[in-house]
């Protein structure tokens, strides 16, 4: 019987995607499975550092719980907060016609953030907003299990670089290449882009950026 439950929920976080909180494969019993989902909801009331309490909604993140494909901003901005999704501002709107050009909808991916909550007049993330934020981050990747994750930016480069242990490099040194990465769920390819929000007034950098995405598609 327990072999059975746990053959279930094996099944059951393949197909839907989900993570085990606790306890050994054997055991079925005692494990907890959780969905990005109820991952969401048991986060969005985060109050662990002071943008908890400007904020107006917390921006999980969204998209295809089971994307191969996973893009990372830096954080919401005004339009984000008001209306708690990621990228529906300006840049989003540019990614969306970036995703379009290479054959993909947001549907098709997720788009997250390094920080769930605005910073006020959008000022970069202080470091010690990002060390309150960095494990929500941590745990939907390992929830969604990307095979590709793409930062998008120098905030979400220095992340996966300081999480991962790579030299810090600034995005236009290293945007368009590719980084494999240990997870826990397997080698992850890490592919910088340049953000979207750089490119809206830098002609150079939309047509970098166009490159660069599709060259991440091709792989
Ligand atoms: N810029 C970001 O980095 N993230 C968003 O969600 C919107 C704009």
């Amino acid at each position: 019987m327990r072999e059975e439950i746990a053959k279930y929920l094996k099944t059951r976080t393949e197909l839907e995607g989900g993570l085990y909180l606790d306890g050994e494969i054997e055991n079925g019993f005692k494990r907890i499975l959780i969905t990005l989902e109820e991952y969401g909801r048991q986060i969005s009331g985060c109050m662990k550092c002071p943008l908890g309490k400007t904020r107006k909604n917390f921006v999980f993140g969204k998209g295809d719980l089971k994307s191969r494909i996973v893009f990372i901003g830096e954080a919401p901005g005004r339009k984000e907060d008001d209306s708690g999704l990621p990228f529906v501002g300006s840049a989003g709107k540019l990614l969306d016609v970036l995703l379009d050009s290479v054959g993909l909808r947001r549907e098709d991916v997720f788009i997250g953030n390094i920080l769930k909550c605005k910073p006020p007049g959008n000022r970069r993330p202080k470091k010690s907003e990002i060390d309150s934020c960095k494990d929500f981050l941590k745990r939907q990747l390992e929830i969604i299990k990307p095979r590709i994750i793409a930062p998008m930016g120098n905030s979400a480069l220095q992340y996966f670089q300081s999480y991962y242990g790579f030299e810090e490099r600034v995005i236009g040194d290293v945007h368009g290449n590719f980084y494999e990465i240990d997870t826990s769920w397997g080698s992850v390819k890490l592919v910088p882009l340049y953000h979207p929000a750089a490119a809206i007034y830098r002609r150079n950098l939309l047509d970098i950026l166009e490159k660069d995405i599709k060259k991440l598609v091709d792989l």
